[in-house]
């Protein structure tokens, strides 16, 4: 709107209220002089009717618009000064123009007294109480109508009629403010008791009912509370608005969190600086304040989107005290038209923000209480996968599952671990979309590499805050974890805290883990270290009660169990197979020559070449000191004897050192064929004990199959 026709609107509402009360004064005196019962009937009289009603009507449509149309401002005082004196003047002309003796109006006068004290603020009251009183004046000196102690007799009645009133209204004050005293105290009391129950909840173990429905309903209660306390305020405080605003995570904003309000409408709905407007004052001080205009519209409205006629505000901070430590939370604050809080009013809201501190701190416990309850739930859902994981294998699905549970952001997961015999890392396991990636596999990571500078040595985890480089190189350039968008490693420290390697999870959708994820993963990387080791342990017992620990081949047992497996698979499947025993010759004199030692490498030497040329699916045991045995599956006889012949001549091609001299070794090997030579587990393991024999007794270093011998002899 331009300067120039906010001008022109507001002169043209002063002359209309300037016009209003003069004309209303001119009335007020024609009547008293008895224009009206002089000019009956003529065109005097019907001029003065007429612009009395036309300024009765003004007035009117002024009061009821504002009702039809809210966004129109509500009545302010001077219209309500307008409205009781044309009121008045409508009054007197009536009571002069009719005849007292047939129709006697008088006691309107009595009924507009009360009525004005009663539903009009006291000041508009005491106006219209004046008013008549000068109305009465004038009639008793100007006109016929009255003499003396008709005058006297009104003007006493009226002023009765308004003590009386006035003392009642007084009364009725005192024993609402008893009321509302003692109201609050009891919500105050009821309120308090709640909030140890709900303190009851932070009680290990006592609840005995469902925690998670528990919690909920608590903190529906709570809000259900403050919608309970803000009414009653509302009402007992006659206020326009009650609203209760928070602070956001920034501390500097505050947010409108509950109201109730006359124009919940017009109430803002973005957060608000607190150094603004009415704000900044109630967050400077220690308790509530009260602001009070006579006049104007107080200012600095900053909760209202259009200002209102407020003339009364009051504010008061909420905090939360956590022993001696007050921390603010937000505020509260009310407002109303007319008349200004009374310092009573203060105590009642400064109570108000006391209940709504303690509440707003049961509810972020709650909240604390929950979070933590579901942290709690999903890191014990996370470890407990590591539970029954007792090899390595299994210790790597528990951390694919574990990590998934953590985050499902998590894509892929790389274990290196430091090689026994030297400190370097290798990739021992690697989860990942990517399937180049995979293939890292059983390669060492650079020595120069991130990871190992911050992570394994320093023993830190990575990316540190100031790390520039690229993550996706962290490993290597020969190892790139391509398309990733965050990448997390952590040491792996076991119990002895010895370093056995890293742990690092990617994410690839450009969400990275939060703080506490961060955290889960590191407490689970814990786990995963103590799992690794266990797994590394068991290993070692498994590996010692399978293995011979000279060759590192099958022992004897194992060769046994073996045995049974595939002949039942043979019987199973009509699959022959064959069964070679070994043995090395004339090996006393080696040990004699060359010393048990010797003897011992050449028992393993001989055990690396077995074991390099069996093919995946044979099986190398050592089956007694210096005998070896083979079993071939889906070997028949003569493929077995070229298998035979194939290790008899690389045996002799070995060459052992002797110290002074160098050495080579024989070997006699005797061979027998499931279902060819036997059906039998011990019929197998004779016919080829019985061609080994055979082959040491023909000479040596040569290779017999079963059936042949039988044909020999
Ligand atoms: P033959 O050609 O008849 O087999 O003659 P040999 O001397 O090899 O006789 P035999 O097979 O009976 O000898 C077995 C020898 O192997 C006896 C033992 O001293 C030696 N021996 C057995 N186990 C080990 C071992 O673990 N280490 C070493 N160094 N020698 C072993
Ligand atoms: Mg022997
Ligand atoms: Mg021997």
């Amino acid at each position: 709107m331009s300067g120039f026709s906010k001008l022109y609107k507001h002169a043209k509402r002063i002359i209309l209220q300037i016009y209003i009360f003069i004309a209303s004064a001119l009335f007020l005196y024609l009547n008293g002089t008895d224009f009206f019962i002089v000019h009956r009937g003529d065109l005097y009289f019907g001029l003065a009717l007429v612009s009395l009603i036309i300024l009765f009507l003004i007035v009117f449509f002024r009061r009821i618009i504002p009702v039809i149309y809210p966004s129109v401002n509500p009545p302010t005082k001077k219209n309500d000064y307008e409205f009781i004196l044309i009121l008045i003047n409508v009054l007197y002309f009536l009571l002069a123009i009719t005849d007292k003796s047939i129709f006697n109006l008088e006691p309107l006068l009595y009924l507009f007294v009360t009525f004005s004290l009663f539903f009009m603020p006291n000041r508009v009251g005491g106006f219209a109480l004046l008013v008549i009183i000068i109305q009465e004046l004038i009639i008793y000196l100007f006109s016929t109508r009255y003499t003396l102690t008709i005058f006297l007799g009104h003007t006493i009645f009226i002023l009765l009629f308004a003590l009386l009133y006035y003392l009642l209204s007084y009364l009725e004050r005192i024993r609402n403010k008893a009321i509302l005293k003692s109201q609050i105290n009891r919500e105050v009391h009821e309120y308090r008791e709640k909030i140890k129950d709900y303190r009851l909840v932070t009680a290990q173990g006592e609840q005995e009912v469902d925690r998670d429905v528990f919690l909920q309903a608590t903190v529906l209660s709570i809000e259900e509370s403050l919608k309970l306390e803000f009414d009653i305020i509302k009402n007992l405080l006659s206020l326009n608005t009650l609203a209760l605003f928070l602070f956001d995570e920034s501390k500097k904003r505050l947010k409108p969190t509950y109201f109730v309000s006359e124009f919940a409408d017009n109430i803002v709905e973005e957060k608000i600086e607190s150094e603004d407007g009415l704000f900044s004052a109630v967050i400077k001080s220690n308790e509530p304040i009260l602001v009070t205009s006579s006049d104007r519209a107080i200012r600095g409205q900053v909760y209202y989107k259009k200002a209102l006629k407020i003339k009364s505000f009051m504010g008061a901070q909420v905090v939360e005290r956590i022993r001696d430590i007050i921390l603010p939370r937000g505020i509260i604050i009310a407002d109303r038209m007319e008349d200004p809080f009374i310092e009573e009013h203060k105590k009642i809201f400064s109570m108000l923000a006391d209940f709504i501190g303690s509440l707003v701190q049961t509810q972020r416990l709650l909240h604390n209480i929950m979070v933590e309850r579901e942290q709690k739930a999903k890191f014990f859902e996370a470890s407990k996968k590591f539970n029954d994981a007792l090899t390595l294998e299994q210790v790597m699905i528990a951390t694919v599952e574990s990590s998934n549970v953590i985050s499902p952001s998590i894509s892929d997961i790389i274990i290196t671990l430091t090689e026994d015999d030297s400190s370097r890392q290798r990739f021992a396991f690697i989860h990942s979309q990517n399937e180049n990636i995979k293939k890292y596999v059983g390669k060492t990571v650079k020595d120069n590499s991130p990871v190992i500078k911050l992570v394994a040595e320093h023993r830190i985890k990575f990316p540190t805050k100031d790390f520039k480089g690229d993550i996706t190189s962290i490993y290597g350039d020969q190892y790139k974890i391509s398309g990733i968008s965050s990448i997390k490693v952590l040491p792996l420290i076991t119990r002895g805290e010895s370093l056995i390697g890293t742990f690092a999870v990617c994410t690839r959708d450009g969400v990275a883990l939060n703080e506490e994820e961060t955290y889960m993963l590191e407490t689970i990387s814990n786990i995963l270290a103590i799992s690794i080791e266990n797994g590394i342990i068991v290993k070692k017992i498994n590996d010692l009660a399978t293995t011979d620990g000279l060759t590192g081949l099958y022992n004897h047992r194992v060769f046994q169990e073996k045995l049974d497996e595939v002949i039942a698979r043979a019987n199973r499947n009509q699959n022959c197979f064959s069964l070679a025993l070994t043995d090395i010759d004339y090996f006393k004199k080696i040990n004699d020559t060359y010393g048990h030692p010797i003897g011992d490498k050449v028992l393993k030497g001989l055990s690396t070449l077995l074991k390099k040329m069996a093919r995946e699916t044979d099986i190398v045991a050592r089956y007694g000191g210096e005998e070896f045995a083979i079993i071939m599956e889906g070997t028949d006889e003569h493929g077995a004897y070229a298998f035979g012949e194939r290790i008899r001549k690389e045996v002799e091609k070995l060459v052992f050192d002797g110290g002074d001299k160098t050495f080579s070794i024989t070997i006699s090997m005797g061979i027998a064929t499931y279902f060819l030579d036997c059906r039998q587990k011990k019929e197998l393991i004779d016919h080829a004990d019985q061609a080994l024999y055979f082959a040491k007794k023909n000479g040596r270093n040569q290779v017999w199959n079963y059936h042949k011998t039988k044909e020999k002899n």
